[in-house]
């Protein structure tokens, strides 16, 4: 993995408005702050080298290198990742009833890695009117407290970073694919320090086709509604085609039309929905609004659901045919959009100085049929 400083991080991601506001590159020094959503840097830098860089999920991510690390293997392209099994699922009759977005699995495994103490702690991210708070939790019964999607960008994987300051080990993390990219690059020691140690104890993934500038959308609903007053945002599989605001008092529909102009730029060079860097991923099932998708991963992953439904915490039942196929096939064109956009940015396996936000191998490019990349040498 390529690694440079702050000063590119400034001029290859925040200047090109490829940010998503993950976190990463905060509370790691004084220099990078998150504020209501959006990461700015507050003074300049001199360093050739830094985590800041290193960590960054929109700068010079090698997914060769990534899926090594996790895989044991080279990146395939495949639309999902790399997995061992895909189910569906819903939290079990043991689980604390909550707020969930769709069945409660993601709530239902932290409780339950929780409980058993396979992590010491969680890094979970709740709102305040809006605007996103990564908390670090240690008590299972405060998982619920966290339920629900909130569709904007949030700062979670700054928490992880303060996790570590705070001295906590075996931390379990849920986050969308970008937050989790941005974890996966931390777990690799990218600046092989020696003082390293891979303090990521679990990681739940989110399913995310794109997320929503968290200023934007609040710009946008409080001259609409009073924000306080929200309990849920949904989008709502197509041909909706809206977002759903559930506040205390009612339910109304906003148009999809006005709501994606605040999808930030860095979602359009994201290749992954499916969050592929977690032990276990998790997204909705389209028309059964109670259950989840559950996609495992890792041995890790295996285990703990296994475990989680042994002892009444988790539900799974098999994926069925036609819902499988059609989230493989979103996934595979969020994938190519991605890569033909990251192409067309110059921001796609960049040669010489050139400093890519992503590199992929060019045998997968021509497999996809995306013209190859090899030749892209973007302005930086
Ligand atoms: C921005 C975004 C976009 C999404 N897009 C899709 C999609 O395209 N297709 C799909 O199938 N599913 C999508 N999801 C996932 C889906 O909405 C549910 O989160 C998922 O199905 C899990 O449901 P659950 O009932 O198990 O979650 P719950 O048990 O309700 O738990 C939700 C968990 O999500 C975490 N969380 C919420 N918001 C954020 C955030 N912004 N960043 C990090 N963590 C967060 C909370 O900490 C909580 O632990 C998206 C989620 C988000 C946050």
């Amino acid at each position: 993995m390529q690694v440079f400083g702050p000063n590119e991080l400034l001029a290859d991601v925040l200047k090109k408005d490829l940010c998503i506001g993950c976190g990463a590159c905060t509370e790691i020094c004084p220099y990078f702050k998150s504020y209501k959503g959006r990461t700015s840097m507050l003074f300049s830098c001199t360093r050739q080298e830094g985590r800041c860089h290193a960590h960054c999920p929109k700068a010079e991510v090698d997914l060769d290198e990534l899926s090594s690390f996790m895989f044991g293997k080279a990146y395939e392209g495949s639309p999902l990742g790399s997995y061992q099994s895909v189910v569906i699922s819903k939290a079990g009759p043991e689980m604390i009833p909550g707020n969930f977005q769709s069945g409660g699995t993601v709530s239902a495994l932290m409780t339950h890695a929780l409980m058993e103490r396979q992590i010491d702690a969680a890094v979970l991210t709740d709102w305040k009117g809006l605007i996103p708070v990564p908390e670090l939790i240690t008590e299972p019964g405060d998982v619920t407290r966290f339920a629900s999607s909130k569709y904007v960008t949030a700062p979670t994987v700054s928490m992880f970073n303060k996790s570590k300051q705070l001295g906590y080990k075996r931390v379990g993390i849920v986050g969308t694919p970008c937050q989790l990219t941005a974890i996966a690059k931390i777990r690799t020691n990218p600046l092989d320090r020696e003082d390293f140690e891979d303090t990521a104890g679990l990681t739940v993934g989110l399913f995310c086709t794109w997320t929503l500038d968290a200023r934007d959308l609040l710009k946008y609903l409080s001259a609409r509604i009073d924000v306080e007053k929200i309990k849920k945002l949904d989008i709502p599989p197509p041909p909706a085609e809206v977002l759903t605001v559930t506040t205390v008092d009612d339910e109304i529909e906003l148009p999809l039309s006005e709501i994606r102009p605040m999808i930030p730029r860095a979602c359009s060079v994201c290749p992954d929905m499916t969050a592929e860097w977690a032990d276990v991923s998790v997204g909705g099932l389209e028309g059964s609004p109670g259950w989840n998708t559950l996609i495992i991963r890792t041995q890790k992953g295996a285990e703990l659901i296994s475990k989680a439904e042994a002892s009444g915490f988790l539900v799974t039942d098999k994926m069925p045919k036609e819902s499988f196929e059609h989230l493989s096939m979103a996934a595979g064109n969020k994938k190519a959009r991605a890569f033909r956009q990251a192409m067309e940015d110059g921001c796609l396996n960049n040669k010489d100085d050139g400093h890519a936000a992503l590199r992929v191998s060019p045998t997968i490019l021509k497999e996809m049929n995306i013209e190859s990349g090899e030749d892209n040498v973007g302005d930086t």
